[in-house]
Formats: structure tokens, C-alpha cells, sequence
């Protein structure tokens, strides 16, 4: 199949799915799958030149200024995994990062997962994750083995942003400054939106069925 959608963009508040159904799209467009947070997690982890910086904006659930996302996140995605797209998580964040991101490569469709702050919270308390990204929920979607990753078999913990006071500062964030870029990709006709209180595969299974109508 001839793919015309080689860069997706995952928008949604926290919580909305964006990892799991990044997950789908990916193994469905054969096309490498990658988080803004994911990647400034790992800088953090690799205790690197900016990894307090860095730390001292993600754990309380802070946007991490641009100087320092920007380059992070154009450095990745400039590595050769890459070339052929991405489905990209967690960037942009603000319309300022759209223009630039615009500025390095053509964005050909940005899905929208679409829910409440309500749902987000619901679904962020018993969220896990293991120390590549993946993520379960100890109701939604829990893991075969107890505390343990499906997909790689390593440990599952809460993110210390998933936690109290740092999950209220996120969404209000996302609505505040996010939100934005709904109308920023509205404008530009690439903006598809999807209803993320659905079920999960419900969700996913819409997904692949845009994907068969206007990826081929
Ligand atoms: P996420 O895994 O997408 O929830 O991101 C976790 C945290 O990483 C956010 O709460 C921010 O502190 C930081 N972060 C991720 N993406 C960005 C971005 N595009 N701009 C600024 N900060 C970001």
C-alpha cells in the first residue's frame, strides 16, 4: 500500500489514548511511533547536561520551555528510524512549536482525541507505565501479569506526574495553551477528530478505518 500519511500528530488532553492508538497506527502504517514526553523522560533518566532543568519542569507537570523541547524533539526526529514518518505524541504543544515543527517537516493529518477533564482524570489515577512508555490502567486496561509490561516484561510504576496536584496543572495547561492548536490545524484542513470516550478498540477500530479510506 502507498501510504500518503506518513506524519500523524496525536493531540487529546492527558489521558485521551494518544499512546495506545499511536501504538495501533503505527503497526498499521508500518511508520515508528514517538512521545515528546517520552523523549524528555529519557533525557531525565540519561542525566544528561539539561536533565535537572528538564526534571524540574516534568515532575510537577510544567511545559518544559521551548529552548529545550524544540531542539530534543527535532534532534529525534531527524534520526533515520524516522525517515520513511511518525506518529508523533505530545508535540506540538503550543502553536508557537507548530510553526516551527511546520518549519522542519510537512504534518499530513493531526487526529484529535477528544474528551472531557472529567474522563481524563478518571482515567490518570491508576494509570501505569513501564520505563519505555507503555501504558496500562489498573481498571481500563490492565496488564495480564500484575505490575508487570506486556509488551516489553518490564516493571510497572505511576509516573510522578500522574499523581495529585501535577494532573490538575496538565490539564489546565492542555486546555489553556493546547487547545489552541485545534484551531491552528482546523485552519490548515488536517485536523480529524475522534470521540476518545469510547471504548478503547472502538476508537482504534475507527482509526484503522480512516486509515484504509485515506492512507492507500
Ligand atoms: P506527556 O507524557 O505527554 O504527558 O508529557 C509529560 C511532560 O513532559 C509534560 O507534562 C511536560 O512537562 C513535558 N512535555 C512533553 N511534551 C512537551 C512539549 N511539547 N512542550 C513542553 N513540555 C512538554
Amino acid at each position: 500500500m502507498k501510504n500518503k500519511l506518513k506524519r500523524i500528530i496525536l493531540l487529546g488532553p492527558q489521558g485521551s489514548g494518544k499512546s495506545i492508538q499511536g501504538a495501533v497506527i503505527a503497526k498499521f502504517l508500518g511508520l515508528a511511533e514517538v512521545s515528546a514526553g517520552q523523549i524528555l523522560r529519557l533525557a531525565i533518566m540519561k542525566k544528561g547536561r539539561f536533565s535537572r532543568e528538564l526534571k524540574a519542569y516534568v515532575r510537577p507537570g510544567l511545559l518544559v520551555p521551548d529552548r529545550l523541547v524544540i531542539s530534543l524533539v527535532t534532534k529525534e526526529l531527524k534520526k533515520p528510524v524516522y525517515k520513511n514518518g511518525f506518529i508523533l505524541d505530545g508535540f506540538p504543544r503550543s502553536v508557537h512549536q507548530a510553526e516551527v515543527l511546520d518549519k522542519h517537516f510537512s504534518v499530513d493529518k493531526v487526529f484529535n482525541l477528544d474528551i472531557s477533564d472529567q474522563e481524563a482524570r478518571r482515567r490518570l489515577s491508576g494509570r501505569l507505565v513501564c520505563r519505555r512508555g507503555h501504558i496500562w490502567h489498573i481498571i481500563h486496561q490492565p496488564p495480564k501479569k500484575k505490575g508487570v509490561c506486556d509488551r516489553c516484561g518490564l516493571p510497572l510504576f505511576v509516573r510522578e506526574d500522574d499523581r495529585g496536584e501535577a494532573i490538575a496543572r496538565r490539564l489546565a495547561i492542555y486546555r489553556k495553551k493546547t487547545s489552541k492548536l485545534l484551531k491552528y490545524y482546523k485552519t490548515e484542513g488536517k485536523l480529524v477528530v475522534f470521540d476518545g470516550e469510547r471504548p478503547i478498540k472502538k476508537i482504534s477500530r475507527e482509526i484503522v478505518a480512516y486509515l484504509n479510506k485515506y492512507a492507500g
